[in-house]
């Protein structure tokens, strides 16, 4: 049993992704400007088109679960954002949603399992493993700390600390990676835009631990 706590319904995912939403809104610039060297200048303003379509699209369809609402805002990043995020960030959303099915109340140790799915089928898609300065720096530590039982704060700990480490990774998976070792020394905009994610769901109080 995680100490995600209280339990994540549909109202908290939806306040997850809302709150995930405003700090993409606030990063944006800074997103942009660490894919500028070793990317072509566009990860926040890709994400934030994303984010923007999920508040609207959950908005419309005021998903009953928070498996529901995660499997839409999955979808959406998944047709409204172009850049290899979109299809990485969004499947994340997605595989997690399915896993987490119709429950109404998701605990830590089930969302824990979900985002296990989810960070499965990132690397399915993306074939980047740790190491590797993509997003997935970021993602599989954070999924570990929520599977040891962890609570929301400490997996974006863990994703934070993730994301500092793709400083001095070279890049062997998207853009970054035609850069070879030029690309060190730079830190990969993705891992921190999970560092965020996780962030959000840390603040959204489904994870403020027992
Ligand atoms: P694009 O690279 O198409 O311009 P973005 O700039 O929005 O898309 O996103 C770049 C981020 O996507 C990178 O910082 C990295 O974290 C992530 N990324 C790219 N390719 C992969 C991959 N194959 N596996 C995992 N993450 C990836
Ligand atoms: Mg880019």
């Amino acid at each position: 049993m995680g100490r995600v706590n209280p339990a994540l319904t549909a109202a908290g995912a939806r306040e997850w992704l809302q709150r995930f939403a405003t700090a993409v809104d606030e990063h944006a610039a800074e997103l942009t400007d660490l894919d500028r060297p070793i990317g072509d200048s566009d990860h926040g303003v890709n994400l934030q088109r994303g984010t923007r379509a999920v508040l609207a699209a959950l908005e419309a369809a005021d998903p009953p679960t928070p498996g529901a609402a995660l499997t839409k805002a999955g979808s959406t990043l998944v047709s409204t954002v172009g850049g290899a995020s979109g299809p990485l960030f969004g499947t994340l959303l997605r595989r997690t949603g399915k896993a987490l099915g119709d429950s109404g109340s998701v605990d830590g140790a089930a969302l824990a399992t979900g985002l296990r799915a989810g960070l499965d089928a990132v690397v399915a898609l993306g074939g980047a493993q740790v190491g590797d300065a993509t997003l997935v720096d970021a993602l599989a530590p954070a999924v570990e700390a929520l599977e040891a039982g962890g609570s929301a704060a400490e997996a974006a700990e863990a994703a934070e600390r993730g994301a500092a480490s793709t400083d001095d990774l070279v890049a062997r998976k998207g853009r970054a990676s035609y850069l070879g070792d030029r690309g060190t020394g730079h830190r990969d905009p993705g891992a921190v835009s999970i560092a965020l994610l996780f962030a959000a769901l840390a603040g959204s109080g489904a994870g403020e631990g027992s």
